[in-house]
Order: C-alpha cells, then sequence, then structure tokens
C-alpha cells in the first residue's frame, strides 16, 4: 500500500498547486491524476488570472489593495446574480491572489498585462503568455523537481476513511487495478467540475444543461460526488457558464504550440510591452481567436444562424442557445450580408472580444480562423463553399424558418456578397457548484464542522464562491490549491494502525 503525507486528487492548477503547497511545507505528496496527462481545464482556458498588488502592476505603477479588489469583486456579482457570495472565501482570495501571482511569476510563469476590466476599478487581469499550457509546463516541472510523486492515469474512485477521518484514496489505475493510497495528514480534492456529467448537470442544473456538450469531457465532478458520500454538500449546484462558442482549430494555432519554456516568453512578455499596439494585437489574435466566442450583438444586428443542411431554425435573438444543440451535428453557421460584414469589420462592432484583451472583427476571422471564415459572391456560391443545399440556404436567407413553431425573427438578409462564420456548438465551459469549504479549505460535513482530513480546492471546493469576471477562477484555483496544501501539511495527527480503513461509496 502506498503511503503519503498528503494525497492530492487531481492534476489541473488546483491540484498541482496544492501539490507544491504540501511540498514545501514539508510533506511528502502524492499526486492522483486520472487522465495520462495532467492540464484539466486549467489547460483548456484562456489563462487570465486578476490580481492587487501584484509585481506586474507596481511596475507600471498602479496603487491597488486586496481590500479595493474585494470590494470591486462585488461589482461583479451583483451584475450577474442576486445569490449572495461567500465572503469569508472572497477575502481568502483577494487577500492571497496577489501572493499566488507572484508565486506563479517566481515559478517562471510570465503575463502580458494587467488589462483593465470594468467595473474593476484597476488594471488587474494578468494574461499567461503564450497560453495557458504555460501554468502546467511550469507547476509540473517545479513539482517534479521538489519530489512531489505525480500518478498519471490513476483514478480517485472513493474515499478511505478510519473512523470519522479521512485517510486515503481508493484508486484505479489504467490496467484496471485498484489499490489504496493512504494520507497520514490530509486529502486534497482538486478534481475540477462536472459539466461533463448528465447525471449531475441533470440533478443540479436542467435537463436541457445535461445534454450540452462539455469543454472538457473528463470534468465528471468525482471529487463532489466522493465527499458527498461523506455528507458534504454542493453550494450553488446549478451555476454554470454555457454559451455558442466556435468550434475549435484542428491544429492549435503556432502562437499557441510555442514551448512555454521561460527563455521565449520572457522576452516576449518584455518585447510585448515595448510593442506598437498593432503588433501586440497581431500576437493576442493569434491564440485569442481559437477561444473566443461570438458577441450576441451580431444577432441583433441581423445575422442568422442556419444548420449544416442550410436551413434557419430559431429565433436568433432568443432562442439559439436552445436550438443549436438540436440541430444535425450540434452545430450551425451564422449567416449575414455585405452591409453587416462592414458594420463588423470595425470599431465598436465586432464579432467578439475578450474585454479589455482585445476586440476581433471579420477580417480577423478570414486571417487567424481560416476554418470559420466563409464567403461567396452570391448565396449559391456561399451554398457551395459551405456544402449546403443552396435552395434551403437562399429561403433562409430570405427569412424563412424551417422549424415548426418558429416565428421568423426578422426580414431577409439585403444584398451579397454574403458571409458565414462557422460552425459554431453549444458548450459548456464550466460549473460552479463546489462543495462547502471553510476558510481552511477543510470539507464541511452534514451538522456543518469540518469533515477531519478533507480539503477541496479549485472548482471541487468553490464553496458558494461567486467568481464572475475574467481571472477569478483561476485566481481561486490556484490561490485555493496553495492554501489546502499548506493546511493539509500542517495537521499533526496520529494513525491508528489498529482500525481498518472505511471505503466511502463510490465516485
Ligand atoms: C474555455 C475556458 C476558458 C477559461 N478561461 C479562464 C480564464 O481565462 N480565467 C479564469 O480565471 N478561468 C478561466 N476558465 C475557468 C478555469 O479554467 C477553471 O475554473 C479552472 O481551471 C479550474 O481548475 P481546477 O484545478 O479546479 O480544475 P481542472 O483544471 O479541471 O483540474 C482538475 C483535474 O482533476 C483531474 N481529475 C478529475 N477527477 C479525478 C479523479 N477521480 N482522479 C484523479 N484525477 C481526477 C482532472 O482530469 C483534471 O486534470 C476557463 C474555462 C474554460 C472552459
Amino acid at each position: 500500500m502506498m503511503e503519503a503525507d498528503v494525497v492530492v486528487v487531481g492534476g489541473g492548477g488546483s491540484g498541482l498547486a496544492a501539490a507544491i503547497g504540501a511540498r514545501e511545507s514539508g510533506a511528502n505528496v502524492v499526486l492522483l491524476e486520472k487522465n495520462p496527462a495532467l492540464g484539466g481545464t486549467t489547460a483548456r482556458s484562456i489563462g487570465s488570472i486578476s490580481a492587487s498588488g501584484t509585481a506586474q502592476q507596481k511596475r507600471r505603477g498602479i496603487v491597488d489593495t486586496p481590500e479595493a479588489h474585494f470590494e470591486d469583486m462585488a461589482l461583479f456579482s451583483k451584475k450577474y446574480t442576486s445569490r449572495p457570495d461567500n465572503d469569508p472565501l472572497r477575502r481568502v482570495l483577494a487577500d492571497n491572489v496577489p501572493e499566488t501571482v507572484n508565486w506563479l511569476g517566481a515559478l517562471g510563469v510570465e503575463f502580458f498585462g494587467p488589462l483593465e476590466e470594468p467595473p474593476h476599478r484597476k488594471p488587474r487581469m494578468h494574461n499567461v503568455i503564450p497560453g495557458s499550457r504555460a501554468y502546467i509546463f511550469h507547476l509540473e516541472r517545479h513539482a517534479r523537481k521538489i519530489g512531489v510523486h505525480i500518478i498519471t492515469s490513476a483514478r480517485a474512485r472513493a474515499l478511505v476513511r478510519d473512523g470519522e477521518r479521512v485517510r486515503g484514496v481508493e484508486v484505479a489505475r489504467a490496467d484496471g487495478a485498484v489499490e489504496t493510497v493512504r494520507a497520514r495528514r490530509g486529502v486534497v480534492l482538486a478534481s475540477g467540475d462536472y459539466s461533463a456529467n448528465p447525471d449531475m448537470k441533470r440533478e443540479l442544473i436542467s435537463e436541457a444543461a445535461a445534454a450540452i456538450e462539455p469543454i472538457n469531457p473528463t470534468s465528471t465532478g468525482d471529487g463532489q460526488r466522493m465527499a458527498l458520500a461523506l455528507g458534504a454538500h454542493i453550494v450553488n449546484g446549478d451555476m454554470h457558464l454555457a454559451g455558442i462558442r466556435f468550434v475549435p482549430p484542428a491544429r492549435p494555432s503556432w502562437i499557441s504550440r510555442l514551448p512555454p519554456s521561460r527563455w521565449l516568453t520572457r522576452p516576449a512578455s518584455i518585447a510585448l510591452r515595448i510593442a506598437s499596439p498593432s503588433i501586440v494585437r497581431r500576437f493576442l489574435m493569434g491564440f485569442l481567436t481559437t477561444v473566443l466566442v461570438p458577441q450576441h450583438e451580431l444577432f441583433e444586428a441581423g445575422a442568422i444562424l442556419v444548420n449544416k443542411r442550410g436551413e434557419r431554425f430559431t429565433d436568433e435573438k432568443n432562442r439559439a442557445m436552445h436550438d443549436v444543440s438540436r440541430q444535425p451535428e450540434g452545430i450551425a453557421y451564422i449567416v449575414f450580408d455585405a452591409a453587416l460584414a462592414r458594420k463588423f469589420s470595425c470599431w465598436p462592432h465586432y464579432v467578439s472580444t475578450a474585454p479589455g484583451v482585445a476586440y476581433a472583427y471579420l477580417s480577423d476571422y478570414q486571417k487567424f480562423r481560416r476554418d470559420l471564415y466563409h464567403r461567396g459572391e452570391t448565396i449559391d456560391g456561399l451554398a457551395f463553399d459551405l456544402g449546403m443545399d443552396a435552395v434551403h440556404l437562399a429561403r433562409a436567407v430570405a427569412g424563412e424558418v424551417a422549424a415548426e413553431g418558429v416565428a421568423p425573427a426578422r426580414a431577409s438578409l439585403g444584398a451579397g456578397p454574403y458571409y458565414a462564420l462557422g460552425p459554431v456548438k453549444l458548450y459548456i465551459n464550466f460549473t460552479d457548484g463546489g462543495v462547502a469549504v471553510n476558510e481552511r479549505l477543510q470539507v464541511l460535513g452534514r451538522d456543518s464542522g469540518p469533515i477531519p482530513g478533507l480539503y477541496a480546492a479549485g472548482s471541487a471546493g468553490q464553496g458558494g464562491l461567486l467568481l464572475k469576471g475574467h481571472g477569478h477562477h483561476l485566481g481561486w484555483a490556484f490561490t485555493s490549491g496553495r492554501l489546502a496544501g499548506r493546511y493539509a501539511a500542517s495537521e499533526q495527527v496520529a494513525i491508528s494502525r489498529a482500525t481498518e480503513p472505511d471505503v466511502a461509496a463510490q465516485a
């Protein structure tokens, strides 16, 4: 039987931070990752992280405080939801995320920015260079260097208890072998969200959400389920982010394939500080157009949605999200005329944006996402380019809706040439339901007291914290992970070898 002081479940941002946090506090650590490689949703993210008082802010003369950040986070939450925040956890994040960003920097992560994002009163959004894989690259390298024992293709499937105390994890390996990894001090659940678990989405969100394709197909809520089996509960289980997005490129852009080692990212970050805005923009577009979503304003302005047969199927302004996933292969194309193409070619009408980072116009898609950009002098020409039935497309452009019971939202498109962007699909980015935790990231049980020996971080341990705005999810993942690892390592407990461990219900 394998044994460690601290066992971490999950090798994304929060898990790697937890493992390093625990190891640097003197614990020996085993990190279990169910996939063959580390990364999780963290490696699929844009990579922005919001913080105050960082070295980057100071270099630009920005005076900012965790207190101001704490206050501004509430402005974001109020903008999007009326439900209450978990103020103690928000305090933990705002107070500790400055150290997190500086810590990531010391490990080799380079940032561009910080950039503005109202209602933040100060520029706080730090964007990782060249992309979010850099977090995993540097954290994994450091974790291995300091002696974290990383085991991939090892799925934690149940928590092992000794009385009330969590003493380890039951693990299934790729070859089918099942073993127990004992934890002398604590287990940290850092296993991400449940956006890829239809049953949990059905139970906690809705029937419709259960069918939505996740960005990360391995986010199956294992940590939440293992903790539920011990009496934990999920807070804000219905909260999630879903929307229509462009499908990812078959091959990542050259910028996102750059090695994230410091010899390259350091000069890049210095160059970006002094480069002209047009060069900075070109650099950002290279990877942003791979992750951006179309603005709803396109539909407000008159663009239509057609399925792969060329049929219009929805009231684009009000039901697009609902209907796209019901189309053949779950895909659709955004179609518009010459007048709209002109409109969405310059400020203030952009196709998509990462607020404060950059704005992408039609020409950026033509340049950076040729796979998504389609143009025809005539409707027939566009239909040919898209492999669609020209008669269906002509009807759609003329304002006819093929689906029964759907009223045409607007009249026909105007004169050509005609354009299409797509395919688009409905995706669920992430769910926000994490188990309830206290400020020491201990998982709370039935009586609202901590379950001894059990910690949670990142999405698994979101605990009702509202993370609206950009860069707060990653901020929470790294910060809560780092702290959970340290707290777990600081537990002083004697192990009773007399008692047979009890395996809780399997995830
Ligand atoms: C497209 C996209 C863009 C985003 N951009 C941003 C952004 O710019 N800024 C921001 O703040 N947030 C962003 N987010 C959100 C952010 O990426 C996540 O909230 C964050 O990465 C969660 O980190 P985590 O460590 O909790 O989970 P993950 O990174 O998903 O890590 C969990 C790990 O646990 C492993 N695991 C799961 N179950 C088990 C098991 N049973 N046994 C062993 N291992 C297991 C998983 O395989 C995974 O590797 C974005 C999300 C998406 C989808």
